[in-house]
């Protein structure tokens, strides 16, 4: 999907002096772990480097790591005209409030989602671009680059890969038949000292009972549309009011709910604030909800995708409803 080979990304990071590291807004696991372990490998190398996400760092696999990661790049930073890595995803826009400080810097691009149509920003963005949409995680794709460099990982950064494998995997739980590189590559990180257990227990372990309950509230709540192939659902701001530990939870209810028999669609639809609210598909195959949630400005992979929305629940859900029809009828 790209002719860029790891190594010559990796020359071209080793060949910087300054880097700045940037991910997609509402990070996830395999987002913040790709950042941090690149920028472990380049800082081990006697580079410059700074991480930066616009946050909100709200998924409880990854609060661990927010106070690692700077909100906006600094004025001397840019003066220094550093190389502009963007992680997870391939366009300015999805870095959200980081967007207008990439105008002008040289910037590699590593990705692992379906990019658009040609001519829009994720599909031509970067000078140099590593984009595989067959890639399991964006932390594969910084494993393959580290490990071009022929030194060994050491256990700390092999553990944070192997967390973004396992995030974007569904701890494994999402690869089709024939698609060993997931495997082959996890089994290099725990050769080099990645607990399973411990990347296990940092994403689902820990939670409060107030969390379980809320799992409980967005069930109750989950509507059927379609015959019973498309379940929609929602979090509002006032039902995270109770939980002291912040918001989290969502890989269980999707979980839960994708296992549902008979359905092939999820709509989670999570307020951010007043009025504006992240939506999460996912399906099964071969439904695609990317095609659906491009036509909302968002995108991601076939199976797992998402935009935001600003506007009420209800006229999001006539509209995603509507254009969840043609596909799964
Ligand atoms: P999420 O449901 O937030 O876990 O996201 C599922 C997938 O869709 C991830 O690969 C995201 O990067 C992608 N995605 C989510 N929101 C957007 C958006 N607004 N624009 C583009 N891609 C998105
Ligand atoms: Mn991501
Ligand atoms: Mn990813």
């Amino acid at each position: 999907m790209t002719d860029t080979s790891p190594r010559q990304i990796l020359d071209a990071l080793c060949a910087a002096d300054s880097l700045v590291i940037l991910g997609h807004e509402e990070p996830d696991g395999d987002c913040v772990a790709s950042q941090l372990a690149l920028a472990e490998f380049l800082s081990s190398r006697g580079k410059r480097v700074g991480v930066y996400s616009a946050g909100p760092f709200n998924r409880y696999e990854i609060r661990a790591y927010a106070g690692r990661f700077r909100p906006a790049i600094e004025a001397d930073t840019l003066r220094r005209k550093p190389l502009a890595v963007l992680l997870d995803c391939s366009s300015p826009k999805r870095t959200g409030s980081l967007a207008a400080q990439l105008a002008g810097l040289r910037t590699v691009v590593i990705d692992h989602h379906q990019p658009g149509p040609p001519g829009t920003p994720d599909a031509d963005f970067g000078d140099l671009r590593l984009v595989d949409p067959a890639a399991p995680a964006a932390a594969y794709l910084v494993q393959l680059i580290l490990e071009s460099s022929g030194d060994p990982l050491g256990s700390e950064l092999a553990e944070l890969l192997l967390l973004g494998l396992c995030t974007d995997t569904g701890f494994f739980c999402h690869i089709p038949a024939g698609s060993t590189a997931a495997f082959e590559a996890a089994a290099r990180l725990v050769a080099a000292g990645a607990s399973p257990r411990a990347v296990h227990q940092g994403i689902y372990g820990g939670r409060s009972f107030a969390h379980r309950r809320l799992l409980g509230a967005l069930l109750q709540r989950t509507e059927r549309f379609h015959g019973g192939r498309v379940l929609f659902t929602y979090q509002s701001l006032a039902d995270l009011r109770p939980l002291r530990d912040g918001p989290a939870g969502n890989d269980e209810l999707y979980q839960l709910l994708r296992t549902v028999d008979g359905s092939d669609v999820l709509a989670f639809v999570r307020e951010r604030r007043a009025g504006e609210y992240s939506v999460s598909l996912r399906s099964a195959p071969p439904v695609d909800v990317a095609a659906v949630a491009r036509q909302f400005g968002g995108g991601g992979h076939r199976q797992a995708a998402g935009f935001t929305w600003t506007g009420t629940v209800h006229a999001l859900r006539t509209l995603l409803i509507g254009r969840l029809a043609p596909q799964t009828e």
